[in-house]
């Protein structure tokens, strides 16, 4: 099977049955600002470069954002900070996305979440969480260059430790930290949320360091 196939068949999964209910009634509901658009309201695979060093691992799709469009932070401010960052980063053709098929590449990088489904407050629960670590692994095993993790959140930074079988206690998550997993480095960010970045937890600033520290790393190791 391709990976084109994977996330074609990932689009149809229904294991999780809270997040199926709270992805499809989003998606019926909807948002004021978005009530004449088509909610994707599926599961939302990753996207990118199939030969990318660098994999974004975030948390789960944004209600009015990726459950909307159907690819990963576009529609809400998450993207709104992230594809920027790319784009100065040389990491991306353009500093916006908005929909699939809206003219984006990303340029040695993929990105993929802990979560497919959005979940109610943007929490999934350990179960769900153990759930889509499944899809991750098939996922992953498509992405033989990757030399380097960027986990936003610590969420994404524990899913990445238990893809890889390493205890928490051992692999704590801080803004700017790295362990070397193998052959791959695991490098952790804040999460580009709204939360985050309107607060100034996390500055362009930041992020923008973090994006040269991966490049480093991928293209060292
Ligand atoms: Fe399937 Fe993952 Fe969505 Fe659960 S969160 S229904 S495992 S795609």
């Amino acid at each position: 099977m391709s990976l084109e196939a994977l996330q074609t068949q990932i689009t149809a999964c229904r294991a999780c049955p809270r997040l199926v209910a709270w992805r499809e009634q989003v998606g019926r509901e909807k948002r004021a600002a978005y009530r004449h658009a088509e909610y994707w309201a599926k599961p939302v695979p990753g996207f990118g470069d199939f030969g990318a060093r660098i994999l974004i691992f975030g948390l789960a799709p944004g209600a009015h954002g990726s459950n909307r469009t159907g690819r990963p932070f576009t529609g809400d401010a998450s993207g709104d900070f992230l594809y920027p960052a790319l784009y100065r980063a040389g990491l991306a053709s353009q500093p916006t996305s908005s929909h699939p098929g809206d003219g984006l590449e990303l340029h040695g990088v993929y990105i993929t979440a802990a979560v497919r489904c959005a979940p109610p407050g943007n929490k999934p629960s350990p179960q769900e969480i153990a759930t889509c670590a499944a899809w991750t692994r098939q996922e992953l095993a498509y992405l033989q260059n990757l030399k380097v993790y960027l986990a936003l959140g610590r969420i994404a930074h524990q899913a990445l430790l238990e893809y890889h079988g390493l205890r928490r206690s051992a692999h704590p998550f801080a803004h700017g930290s790295e362990y070397h997993l193998g052959e791959r480095v695991l490098l952790s960010s804040y999460h580009v949320s709204r939360q985050n970045t309107q607060t100034g937890k996390l500055t362009a600033a930041m992020f923008d360091a973090i994006l040269e520290r991966a490049k480093s790393l991928a293209d060292s190791s």
